[in-house]
């Protein structure tokens, strides 16, 4: 090993324990995280490896599609968590020179525009979106994605029409069963209220476009991929336990290449974001709490909601108190390391640590 690596695994060390952070303390997140840390095949931490495997396929210049929006009951909005953070992973990879287009429920289109605005970012989403965002910089794409299948299905075809994205990236999208029914956390049957986005990610998949998803339950599209793990350390997920009557569980059917799991998919995608930049060397690339706060007050206002049904900046029930502070802190380790490494203030403490086999 050397300086630099053992400081890469040191940064993503800080980054997979503060997406983690429980403060519910109800144990699901650092439950389903050795799964994922597993699926990565390798010792490193998962947002070292997501964020490696994003950079290999990000092209400059390419579209990247990101697909989210998860709509809640009672009030049928569309939720902050996934929604948010991806809106800041668009900033980010349009700064990236590559091309990011957002799939969502036509719910989230105000919403969306409204977070695009917040985060210094043109939205277009008119039939030409793809090709909008494609010739002009420091913009989104927007798609809306079909509730009804038929319609999901033609929708899919046009798409694969156009030059396909060089990556697919699920954040907290929700994921059909084998039964192919929607189910929100607690096993209620959301079918008809969810786009069929889902489709359309394994339909990139398998025309050969890598895709990393970021969940933080099971019942969210590529979260398959740890489906013996979900099975059976996971409430409501497994065949017969999910309270809609379908006979089947949350945990969804399709599987992505590479998962993060998170106790927020928001604060995974923050993490993935920040190891990007990391590596990238950019500090213009950390997440930025400030942005991070324009755009869920935005998003909050246009439409969204936390996970318990408030027109309220807050996602899956933390109020910006916590989340504000750990994409700071997320950002401010790995821009701590990276002035380490420049100052060179360490040096013999690295040197000190490999000469006795760290
Ligand atoms: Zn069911």
């Amino acid at each position: 090993m050397t300086p630099y690596e053992l400081s890469v695994l040191q940064a993503g060390e800080n980054l997979d324990a503060l997406m983690n952070l429980d403060p519910r303390g109800y144990g699901v997140c650092r439950t389903l995280y050795p799964a994922a840390r597993k699926l990565a095949g390798s010792d490193g931490p998962v947002s070292i490896h997501g964020a490696e495997y994003l950079l290999e396929h990000i092209r400059s210049g390419e579209a990247v599609y990101v697909l989210t929006g998860f709509v809640l009951l009672p009030h049928e909005c569309p939720e902050t968590d996934g929604a948010v953070s991806s809106m800041v992973f668009c900033r980010m990879v349009a700064q990236m020179g590559a091309k990011p287009v957002l799939v969502c429920p036509e719910d989230c289109r105000e919403p969306a525009k409204a977070m695009a605005a917040a985060a210094g970012l043109h939205f277009y989403d008119g039939e030409d979106a793809v090709e909008k965002v494609k010739k002009l910089p420091a913009s989104v794409g927007f798609v809306a994605f079909p509730k009804e299948k038929e319609a999901a299905e033609r929708k899919i075809a046009s798409l694969l029409e156009k030059e396909l994205p060089s990556m697919a990236v699920a954040v907290e999208l929700p994921g059909r069963n084998e039964k192919d029914v929607y189910h929100n956390a607690t096993g209620l049957d959301l079918t008809h209220l969810e786009a069929k986005t889902d489709l359309l990610f394994e339909a990139l998949s398998e025309k050969g476009v890598p895709a990393l998803a970021v969940g933080d339950l099971g019942n969210e599209a590529g979260l398959a991929a740890l489906r013996p793990h979900l099975y059976e350390h996971i409430p409501y997920t497994a065949p017969d336990e999910c309270r809609c009557g379908c006979g089947g569980g949350i945990a969804a059917k399709t599987a992505a290449d590479c998962v993060l799991t998170a106790t927020t998919s928001d604060w995974g995608l923050m993490a993935l974001t920040a190891a990007m930049a990391l590596l990238l060397e950019r500090e213009d690339l950390l997440p930025d709490a400030a942005v991070y706060a324009r755009v869920l007050d935005a998003g909050a206002r246009a439409g969204l909601v936390d996970m318990n049904g408030w027109h309220i900046p807050a996602v899956d029930g933390f109020g910006e108190e916590l989340l504000l502070p750990v994409i700071t802190l997320m950002a401010e380790t790995c821009r701590n390391i990276l002035k380490v490494r420049k100052t060179g203030e360490c040096d013999h403490w690295f040197g000190g640590m490999l000469r006795k086999n760290f």
